[in-house]
């Protein structure tokens, strides 16, 4: 069985998934696992996609200190247990900087290149680019194809890729990139199944996660995000803290004396929902929570969503669909009926109903907007831009290499 591994690689997790390669071309999902607690409590654990456990095993810290020793594990339990020996690996890379506007076949030159975009996401990309690494220097001649989180987005207007700031910063990259586009992706293509009739037109999709952004999609393409230079900027994350006053950072500097590492933690970690409410940055516990603190936070949250869908209402003159992706776009029926309550200014309605059912439609039928859920699916569409890449390599011959 020809399979394909996808590779996202975090600072303390690496979590990975097979799919198989069907007839043409169809891709399969058979595994899911993870190696979380690397350097702490390194864990793998993995299961079918029916949910069948595959995996839970600790190991000691000193064998998993790091993510290439965990992708070490994890493909040795692959290929030794399972029997698995995939054809291609697919890498989530978050920052593709100015110039990849698709995933890319990897070599020495393209981490060369990716190497320069770790000042742009210091803290996801030389996660991103360590597993790639140790793959090539162990498997030289196993594809690799990076999937990139800006690329979705390369094709924003000029006034949405800018900053009013000096032209030497865009030239040097200060741009408004945009991230989750693997998501948006995704979404922009289950689209005209899902609903047909709108898929063409405007589209504001909300991926509400631990990490969240909104993307205004025209014609299935990305024309604003919500997201900026960093996925620091926007809607307020678990623990970042969306759009902030560029003063606040000048205040914790000189007033608060704090260093720009100090500030980074700060800002990647400490704010969001879990600074707004001091109660935790998950918004189930929130949603459960007891304290006024965690009411505000659910309260900003649900706020700055609907700005926001009113700003992106107006990047794309008018909105002929609404849709709900990601941990709590897609779970959350109380924080989904709250945004489409405050977005009845547009035209939204609710169906309790299908809301509590968490159907695909979920908007009343006098709604003048439709209103989704979509569970997204972003290691699909890697494998499917790993899989494609791999089929148009120039080489025929070289195709099915596999690891030793
Ligand atoms: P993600 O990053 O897409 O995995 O989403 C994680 C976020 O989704 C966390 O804030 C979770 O609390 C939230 N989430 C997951 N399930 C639910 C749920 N049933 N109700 C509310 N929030 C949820």
């Amino acid at each position: 069985m020809d399979t394909i591994l996808v590779v996202n690689a975090g600072s303390s997790s690496v979590k990975f998934q097979i799919f198989s390669v069907e007839g043409e071309g169809k891709l399969r999902r058979q595994i899911k696992g993870q190696i979380d607690g690397i350097g702490s409590r390194p864990r793998l654990r993995a299961s079918r996609a029916d949910s069948e456990p595959l995996a839970d095993r600790v190991y000691p810290i000193e064998s998993v200190s790091d993510v290439p020793a965990a992708m070490r594990i994890a493909g040795e339990w692959l290929r030794n247990e399972l029997r698995i020996s995939p054809i291609a690996v697919g890498h989530r890379v978050v920052h593709g900087g100015p110039d990849y506007d698709r995933p890319v076949l990897i070599n020495h030159g393209v981490v060369a290149q990716l190497e320069r975009f770790i000042t742009l996401a210091p803290l996801h990309q030389p996660h991103n680019l360590a597993p790639i690494r140790s793959l090539l220097a162990n498997f030289p001649a196993l594809p690799q194809v990076a999937c990139f989180d800006t690329a979705f987005h390369r094709t924003h207007d000029a006034v949405a890729d800018h900053y009013a700031i000096p032209h030497q910063l865009y030239a040097k990259g200060v741009r408004r990139y945009g991230f989750h586009g693997l998501s948006y992706e995704y979404v922009a293509q289950i689209l005209p199944q899902v609903a047909p009739e709108v898929a063409k037109g405007r589209v504001i999709v909300a991926h509400l996660g631990s990490g969240a952004s909104m993307c205004a999609l025209r014609g299935g393409r990305s024309a604003e995000s919500t997201m900026g230079f960093t996925a620091l900027d926007g809607l307020p994350m678990g623990t970042r803290p969306g759009q902030l006053d560029p003063g606040v950072v000048l205040y914790l500097i000189s007033e608060m004396g704090m260093s720009a590492s100090d500030v980074q933690n700060f800002l990647y970690r400490d704010c969001g929902l879990k600074g707004l409410s001091g109660v935790s940055n998950d918004m189930r516990e929130l949603e459960t929570s007891e304290d006024p603190k965690a009411k505000l936070a659910i309260d900003y949250f649900v706020y700055r969503v609907c700005l926001n869908a009113g700003m992106l209402a107006a990047a794309l003159q008018g909105v002929d669909a609404f849709v709900f992706t990601a941990g709590i776009g897609e779970n959350s029926m109380r924080i989904r009926a709250r945004i489409v309550d405050q977005l009845g200014w547009l035209g939204f309605t609710l169906d309790p109903t299908g809301n509590s059912r968490h159907a695909r439609l979920i908007s009343g039928s006098d709604s003048r907007i439709p209103v989704y859920v979509i569970p997204t699916d972003e290691e699909l569409m890697i494998a499917q831009h790993t899989l494609s890449l791999l089929l148009e390599r120039p080489s025929p011959s070289a195709r099915h290499e596999r690891v030793s």
